[in-house]
């Protein structure tokens, strides 16, 4: 049986912990910051800029207060939970003394600065220093901002969450959760660093694919990255004035035709190859004339008289890209997530193979 100060500090760190990281389970369910606090924020759609400025403030302030919380708590429940650490009676209060000045430190220390920041109606907030370094007077930004983030047309990554990425007319912003950054268009330099790959789920095998950008302000501002979704690249570039530039060795999937097929090409590299005599030749691709036949069909999956793959005779006549997207054109063309677990039939003598059977030439 646990004793309830164990059962305590593990329901108030969990409670905590989904405060502060904030899985989305958690935000669909309503129980964030912003909720706690909505009326004293109004309305981010309205007034974009300050309802940033007090969140994070809120943030901070909540966050740090969560240590004295649990201190507080601690002292309803008893610190009898402690026994089982054979702590003495002596070492357990100074480590509770320890924590409590810890914890009253930590919360004073983010008072005073959220204090600071409130100063001269906010001007002390990073949001306003960061504003100001685009203009004498940093609430000039702000009602732009504003006026530009109410407007229907502007690109948004993902519909809630305090980490967030959105680009108006003339600014690119980056939400935290205790800063958001602001970067006026002109005065930018983006580049994509590099992409990252990752299965939403074993089952399915669907891979999601993300492109990281690094955001270069021209100003005394530090650079930061964003992640967008392959998917919603082309979006996010459409709101912006400048060009991203793009080393030519990162290949960006825009379409989820083109996230398979790189998916397709990792599956056959796993494959085992397929050994063919030294000086035989299959010619080029009957698909696109283009590249050399490159892959082979045979049944590996299971057995040759289990399942119901067939094994295919025909001599290698398609390259990798080609067969992928004959693979691709045979699948349930609304459900992709079901792409990696299906089957297709050989374009020539209609035997049924999956993506376990496709190999490489050797
Ligand atoms: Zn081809
Ligand atoms: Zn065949
Ligand atoms: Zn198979």
């Amino acid at each position: 049986m646990l004793s309830p100060s164990v059962a305590f500090s593990f329901f108030y760190w969990l409670v905590a912990f989904c405060f502060v990281v904030a899985p989305t389970e958690f935000q669909t369910s309503g129980v964030t910051i912003q909720s706690l606090f909505a009326s004293w924020l109004g309305s981010e759609s309205i007034d974009f800029v300050n309802y940033h400025i007090k969140r994070t403030a809120a943030t901070t302030l909540f966050h740090a207060s969560l240590p004295l919380g649990y201190f507080i708590g601690m002292t309803f429940v008893g610190e009898s939970g402690l026994d089982f650490l054979e702590l003495s009676e002596w070492a357990i209060h100074t480590g509770w003394q320890i924590y409590f000045y810890s914890a009253c430190s930590l919360l004073i220390a983010c008072a005073t600065l959220v204090y600071y920041w409130h100063m001269n109606d906010w001007s002390n907030h990073p949001i306003a220093k960061n504003l100001s370094l685009y203009g004498e007077n940093w609430r000039s930004a702000l009602l732009q901002i504003n006026a530009e983030f109410r407007s229907i047309d502007k690109y948004t990554s993902g519909p809630t969450g305090t980490s967030r990425t959105i680009v108006v007319d003339n600014w690119i912003i980056k939400t935290g959760a205790y800063d958001v950054k602001f970067v006026h268009q002109d005065h930018v330099v983006l580049s994509v660093g590099k992409t990252e790959e990752y299965q939403v789920s074993p089952d399915t095998m669907t891979t999601v694919q993300y492109v990281r950008i690094n955001v270069n302000p021209l100003k005394a501002q530090p650079a930061f990255g964003v992640r967008i979704l392959s998917t919603e690249y082309s979006d996010f570039k459409a709101k912006l004035r400048t060009e991203i530039l793009t080393l030519p060795n990162i290949t960006i999937h825009q379409t989820s035709g083109e996230l398979f097929l790189s998916a397709f090409r990792d599956q056959v590299h796993q494959n085992p190859m397929f050994v063919v005599d030294s000086g035989s030749s299959f010619g080029s691709c009957i698909g696109c004339h283009e590249k050399p036949a490159s892959v082979k069909l045979t049944k590996q999956c299971a057995e040759l008289e289990d399942g119901d793959c067939k094994n295919c005779r025909c001599p290698p006549m398609w390259c990798l890209e080609c067969m992928g997207r004959w693979y691709a054109s045979r699948q349930d063309q609304s459900r992709p997530d079901s792409w990696m677990g299906g089957s297709a039939t050989c374009p020539m003598c209609r035997a049924k193979f999956c993506m376990l059977d496709v190999s490489a030439i050797q």
